[in-house]
């Protein structure tokens, strides 16, 4: 699945390229490269475009869903494509358990969302 990623990422017409696709079991659900604010494919209402946030803007129902998220450098190569601590909270308000993302062209990273809180912590009890 991170091949689709990926796939999605050399698509991007952003200096940074970057896919995500979105999976509920084996069924892909969205899958987008990351958009320029001016792309007419993208609402300035929700002016946004992180990958992760497109796909998660295009699908229906996220929980318990996986999000793989892929860069490509200059030459097509993977890079690290962790989420960003921003789509990290859209993932986990839309009920996303995990992201797997490209480290680099032979490693996938993993991030476990369900166990990540958005709680907050009372300031008495730090
Ligand atoms: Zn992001």
């Amino acid at each position: 699945m991170i091949d689709l990623a990926l796939k999605q990422a050399l698509r991007s017409q952003c200096r940074h390229r970057v896919g995500a696709v979105l999976l509920a079991g084996r069924r892909v659900i969205a899958a987008s490269p990351n958009r320029r604010r001016n792309d007419p494919a993208v609402s300035f209402l929700h002016a946004t475009f992180h990958a992760e946030e497109v796909v998660l803007r295009r699908a229906g129902r996220t929980t318990g869903s996986a999000v793989y998220v892929a860069r490509v450098d200059a030459v097509g190569a993977a890079r690290l494509a962790k989420p960003c601590p921003r789509c990290q909270v859209a993932l986990i308000a839309a009920g996303v358990s995990r992201a797997y993302y490209t480290v680099d062209p032979h490693t996938i990273g993993t991030l476990d969302l369900d166990s990540l809180s958005l709680k907050p912590t009372r300031i008495s009890s730090i």
